[in-house]
C-alpha cells in the first residue's frame, strides 16, 4: 500500500466538504475571510495547536511534509485578510508560516515546524448561528520515523488538483512550428521577490504577456506561459508542461532582488551541477527552495535510471542552451540594455531541467535597483526588451537549424 493511501486511511489527512451547510456571504468575493484575532498558532505541552477562524465553512484538507517539516493546510477559498505570521504564532514550535492562493479556487497556508510532530487531529465546526468556522488542528510529539511515514501529499477524491504532468523523455515530433514556452517567473503563494510594492510574479506575468504578443506579430512563433494567472505552478510543472507543449525553446523570466548590493542590468543563466559564481548559486538556491516554502512534496522524486538518460539528453541540449544564452546577450547589448557584469552565468536551477529542450533564464533587472526597477514598470521599455528576445529567438533558430543541418551532413 503506498505512503500516501497510508496516510489517507489513517485519516490524519481529509477534506471536509462543508459548503452544504449555509455560510454567511462574506464581503464582495464570497470567499471565507480569516478572523486574525481568532486564529492562533501556539505550542502545547509535547506539539503544537492551530485554530483558524473563518467568517463560513470551506472545504479543506490538512497534511504534513517532511524534509524540512512542514504543515500544509488547503482551502477552498480563504481571504487571508492580510494576516502576517507573526500576528499569528505566539509559540516557538511553528518557525513561520506562508500565505496565498496555490491553485485557481484554493488557497494554502505552510507551517515551518521547528521539527516533526505528528499529525493528530484536525476538524472543521461550524457555528450555526453566525456561519463562522473554526479549523482546529493538532500536532502532537515529535517522532521523526512516524512523521516521515506519514508525511506526504494526500490524494483525496473530490480533491481537483489537476495531477503533476510527468516529463517523458521522449524525442518529439517535428511539426515544422517554432514553439517558445515563456515562463513567467513564482506566483500564488510565492510572490518572488517584493520590492517597494512591485512583486516579481506579477511584472513577470505581465512581461510575459507582452512578449507574447511581440512574438505573435513577428510571426512564426507559437507560444505558450506556463502560467497565464497569478496562481503558483511548482518548478517541476513548469517543466512538464514544457514538454507537454513540445516546447523548441524554454525561457523563465524573473527579476529578483538582491539585498545590500549595487547589482544591476540584465543577465542569462543555464543549468549546470556548480555555479558560475556565489551569487549564481545563492539565486538558484533560492529558486529551487521557492517549492518548498509553498508547501510542495518533494520527497521520492530521486529516480537514477531517469537520470542517466536525462544526462544523456543534456549532453545534445546544453551546448544549444548556452548558444541561445550567447544570442540573447548579444541582442541586449545590441539593444543598449544594461547588463549586470559577466552578464552569462551558470547554476542548478531546477527550473532549467528539461534534458531535451534549450532552456533559459533570464534576469530582466534587479527590483532591488532603483534604475532598473524603474525601467521594469515602464511599458515601453518592457516592449525594447521584448523585442530584443524576439529578435534574439529568430537569429537563434536559424543558426541552430543551419547547426543541426551541419551535424546531420
Ligand atoms: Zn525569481
Amino acid at each position: 500500500m503506498s505512503r500516501i493511501m497510508r496516510t489517507w486511511l489513517m485519516g490524519l489527512a481529509m477534506l471536509v466538504l462543508a459548503s452544504a451547510v449555509q455560510g454567511q456571504e462574506s464581503g464582495f468575493s464570497g470567499l471565507a475571510r480569516l478572523d486574525t484575532a481568532q486564529s492562533t498558532i501556539s505550542d502545547t505541552r509535547h506539539g503544537l495547536e492551530v485554530t483558524l477562524t473563518l467568517s463560513q465553512g470551506v472545504p479543506y484538507r490538512v497534511f504534513t511534509l517532511d524534509d524540512p517539516a512542514r504543515l500544509v493546510m488547503d482551502f477552498r477559498e480563504v481571504d487571508w485578510n492580510g494576516a502576517q505570521s507573526g500576528a499569528l504564532i505566539t509559540g516557538a514550535r511553528a518557525l513561520g508560516l506562508r500565505l496565498g492562493q496555490i491553485r485557481p479556487g484554493w488557497s494554502r497556508m505552510v507551517v515551518d515546524l521547528a521539527g516533526p510532530h505528528m499529525l493528530e487531529e484536525a476538524g472543521l465546526r461550524i457555528d450555526r448561528q453566525s456561519g463562522a468556522a473554526r479549523l482546529q488542528v493538532r500536532l502532537g510529539r515529535e517522532d521523526a520515523e512516524g512523521f516521515a511515514a506519514s508525511a506526504g501529499t494526500p490524494d483525496v477524491p473530490g480533491w481537483d488538483l489537476p495531477a503533476a504532468v510527468s516529463a517523458p523523455v521522449a524525442p518529439r515530433a517535428d511539426d515544422g512550428v517554432f514553439r517558445v514556452v515563456l515562463d513567467p517567473g513564482h506566483g500564488g503563494i510565492d510572490p518572488g521577490a517584493e520590492v517597494d510594492g512591485t512583486q516579481e510574479k506579477d511584472l513577470m506575468l505581465i512581461f510575459a504577456r507582452e512578449l507574447r504578443e511581440v512574438l505573435l506579430r513577428t510571426g512564426g512563433f507559437d507560444v505558450v506561459l506556463t502560467r497565464d494567472a497569478d496562481e503558483f505552478v511548482s518548478l517541476e510543472r513548469r517543466v512538464a508542461l514544457a514538454h507537454r507543449a513540445g516546447a523548441d525553446v524554454f525561457l523563465s523570466l524573473h527579476a529578483d532582488a538582491l539585498s545590500g548590493a549595487r547589482a544591476r542590468g540584465a543577465s542569462v543563466y543555464t543549468l549546470s551541477d556548480s555555479a558560475s559564481d556565489a551569487a549564481s548559486a545563492a539565486l538558484a538556491e533560492r529558486h529551487n527552495r521557492a517549492d518548498i516554502l509553498a508547501g510542495v512534496d518533494l520527497s521520492g522524486k530521486d529516480d537514477v535510471v531517469a537520470d542517466v538518460l536525462m544526462d544523456l539528453a543534456r549532453m545534445e541540449t546544453q551546448p544549444r542552451s548556452e548558444h541561445l544564452a550567447r544570442v540573447f546577450l548579444e541582442g541586449f547589448r545590441a539593444a543598449g540594455l544594461p547588463l549586470l557584469s559577466r552578464p552569462k552565468r551558470h547554476a542548478g536551477f531546477s527550473v532549467l531541467k528539461a534534458p531535451d529542450i534549450p532552456s533559459v533564464l533570464i534576469e530582466l533587472g534587479f527590483l532591488s535597483n532603483p534604475r532598473d526597477l524603474k525601467n521594469l514598470r515602464d511599458a515601453e521599455w518592457r516592449a525594447q526588451v521584448a523585442q530584443a528576445v524576439s529578435d534574439a529567438l529568430g537569429l537563434w533558430h536559424d543558426a541552430d537549424a543551419a547547426r543541426a543541418g551541419l551535424v546531420r551532413q
